[in-house]
């Protein structure tokens, strides 16, 4: 961990809160937004080394945030990992065509999460991570 800046992204206050403390438990400088719209901005504003994505927002989902983000020149180069909390089948495929590198199923696995996370940061094969690049 090089103290590499992760912006999430994520309504439910717990929830948001759990991530946020254990990404700074494993050194990662982390900025927070409630809203899709909130998130867009502050990606624009201060862009982080990494995106975590609740799909399920109030106002825009976190799917269409995500397509924005890939749309627009200075953010594209962003990874975004989707946090959802509904592992069904067809959800790969729909966080793939947004633009996502993978994605992270709710609850949140406290053991294993800096360390998936981490893995979407290198660039390794471990976590949900989907397809080549
Ligand atoms: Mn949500």
């Amino acid at each position: 961990m090089a103290g590499e800046k992760i912006l999430v992204v994520e309504d439910n206050e717990v929830n948001r809160e759990l991530v946020v403390d254990l990404l700074k438990i494993a050194g990662y400088l982390v900025l927070v937004a409630g809203t899709a719209e909130e998130g867009l901005q502050k990606a624009k504003e201060e862009p982080p080394d990494l995106i975590l994505m609740d799909i399920g927002l109030p106002g825009m989902d976190g799917l269409t945030a995500t397509r924005i983000l890939k749309q627009a020149p200075e953010t594209a180069h962003i990874a975004v990992v989707a946090l959802t909390s509904f592992a069904m089948k067809g959800d790969a495929e729909r966080v793939k065509e947004a633009g996502c590198s993978g994605y992270l199923t709710k609850p949140i696995d406290t053991r294993t999460f800096a360390q998936t996370v981490a893995s979407f940061m290198v660039g390794t094969s471990k976590g949900n991570r989907i397809g080549g690049e």
